[in-house]
């Protein structure tokens, strides 16, 4: 079981991470100051932590500097603003194995997530399957058949996620949080307008609709 510690205070960003981080299969634990996080960022007890700068208590800065002083080795990700751009390039000087900035797409923090607990050579295939879709995510290449199609940067996160979970139901609500990030409009109808492209290019009947429910990933075709 890997375990992901997450020091965050600002609560929405807590349940979007902890959400998507559970549903990839992770074990998470948050807590919402420097204090808690320093106290429980040991090696042995956590694979990976994902460290908000702006922390109370103890400022996130402080918190992997003390880390790395007293010789831990856990793959830190920095969260920042922006505006905290500067000080999360010094966090590499501290120890900080990468940093995204906010507001940010779960994907994005997954796919650095993913690279930094792979000490060892991906396990995960680099292609993607459902039915006749294959993804490969190497090349980024998408393919019905024996046909290759061209995704946007978007349609392709779209289908990365419905074929992560080929055959399951998703929500608008997730695949918006997946695939656009927390900040995005939760009435927006920009989800039902990808899938048309999706839909466009790769075939209509590859996306089912469930009504009342959201869109599925047929895996039969
Ligand atoms: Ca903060």
């Amino acid at each position: 079981m890997t375990r992901i510690l997450i020091a965050e205070d600002e609560e929405r960003i807590v349940s979007f991470l902890e959400k998507g981080l559970r549903a990839a299969g992770y074990t998470t634990l948050a807590v919402s100051d420097g204090i808690d996080a320093l106290s429980l960022a040991r090696d042995d007890s956590f694979d990976l932590l994902i460290l908000d700068l702006g922390l109370p208590g103890i400022a996130g800065q402080e918190v992997l500097q003390r880390m790395r002083s007293r010789g831990e080795q856990m793959p830190v990700i920095i969260l920042t603003a922006r505006a905290g751009v500067d000080d999360a390039v010094r966090g590499f000087e501290g120890g900080a194995d990468d940093y995204v900035v906010k507001p940010f797409r779960f994907e994005e923090l997954l796919a650095r997530v993913r690279v930094r607990l792979r000490g060892a050579p991906a396990a995960e295939s680099a292609v993607l399957r459902a039915g006749d879709v294959t993804l490969d995510l190497r090349t980024r290449r998408a393919a019905v058949g024996e046909r290759m199609v061209e995704l946007t940067a978007r349609e392709f996160a779209l289908l990365e996620n419905l074929l992560r979970h080929a055959g399951q139901v998703l929500s608008r609500e997730q695949l918006l949080s997946h695939v656009w990030g927390y900040d995005f409009d939760p009435g927006s109808n920009v989800v039902d307008v990808y899938i048309r492209y999706l839909r466009k290019k790769l075939g209509a009947d590859v996306v089912e609709t469930v009504r009342g429910m959201g869109y599925r990933l047929r895996t039969d075709r």
